[in-house]
């Protein structure tokens, strides 16, 4: 019940309309008992200093931070874990014992839950897509000890930035969409992660598109893992033609969940809830 007593968790970003969070946050929340609740506050660019400063005075016991505010983030917070800084966005923030924005990043352990149990040490991967979700999944896959990974992306310059970043650390390489030698990396492929957004259901994106198009998947064999970041709706179009196609299946539910899992650690100093709490909460609710 909510009290005079209660304090609040909340998600900042712009727009925060169409976000799960508050779902299977105040599941998790009610499960574990404790007097919080989490909720979305919608904020824009130029107001961004002045909410945060303003939380940090009255009962706000930490934060989500989406887009567009993920980098910008970084001038307002005093403690940054190694891992924001690697990636170069910030995800979850609590307040430090001086009262001090203290800030992580939990998409890392969000895209790795659900791989964590196949034995991909070695393997071949791509990822298509260049933006801020595809430098969490590069780290992810460099973690699990892939052997290559191939990013394919429309945008020559985010894909040329994104492979100087990681160039030390695995062996990886940028193509893009339109390169033909696309075709014998999906065809050689064990797993493929889509990180970008075609296949969303948004009025921007038609519902049936597949990610550069049919004849981009038409190598595509069974023995591949597709990973596809997008949650809703549930298959994707992606998700579904992999899934005629023989192949094993992941999309985003699980990425979101573990993520959200982490933050809920991160604000609580280690507390856990069990995995199917917040996803049964968004099972219900999709
Ligand atoms: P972002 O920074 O905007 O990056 C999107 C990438 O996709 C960019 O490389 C962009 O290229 C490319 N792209 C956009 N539209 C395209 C199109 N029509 N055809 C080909 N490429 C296109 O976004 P993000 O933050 O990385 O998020 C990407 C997706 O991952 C979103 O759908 C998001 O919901 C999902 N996501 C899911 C989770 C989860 O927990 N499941 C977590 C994070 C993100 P340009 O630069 O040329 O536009």
């Amino acid at each position: 019940m909510i009290s005079s007593n209660t304090s609040f968790i909340a998600l900042i970003g712009n727009p925060v309309s169409h976000s799960l969070s508050p779902i299977m946050q105040n599941a998790a929340l009610q499960y574990l008992g404790l007097d919080l609740i989490y909720i979305a506050i919608p904020c824009k660019d130029e107001d961004l200093e002045l909410v945060l400063n303003s939380l940090k005075k009255i009962n706000c016991k930490g934060l989500n931070i989406t887009i567009p505010h993920k980098e910008k983030v970084f001038d307002f917070c005093n403690e940054i874990s190694p891992i924001a800084n690697k990636l170069k966005a910030i995800n979850t923030l609590k307040l430090n014992p001086e009262k001090e924005w203290s800030a992580t990043n939990t998409d890392l352990d969000g895209f790795i839950y659900p791989l964590k149990n196949l034995n991909l040490t070695k393997k071949q991967s791509i990822v298509l897509g260049s933006g801020g979700a595809a430098r969490s999944v590069i780290q992810g896959l460099i973690n699990l000890n892939f052997s290559t990974i191939s990013v394919v992306s429309r945008n020559k310059s985010s894909l040329d930035e994104l492979i100087k970043n990681f160039a030390n650390q695995i062996k990886i390489q940028g193509l893009l969409s339109n390169d033909n030698q696309a075709q014998n990396l999906i065809e050689e492929a064990d797993l493929i992660v889509n990180t970008t957004p075609v296949g969303m259901k948004t009025s921007q994106y038609e519902m049936n598109t597949l990610p550069y198009g049919e004849t981009f998947w038409r190598s595509l064999k069974s023995k591949t893992t597709i990973y596809d970041l997008i949650y809703n709706p549930a298959p994707t179009p992606l998700l579904k033609l992999s899934t005629k196609k023989g192949c094993f299946t992941i999309d985003g539910l699980q990425m979101l969940v573990a993520q959200g899992m982490k933050s809920l650690s991160f604000w609580t100093n280690g507390l856990e809830v069990p995995f199917h709490v917040m996803n049964d909460a968004l099972k219900k609710y999709l």
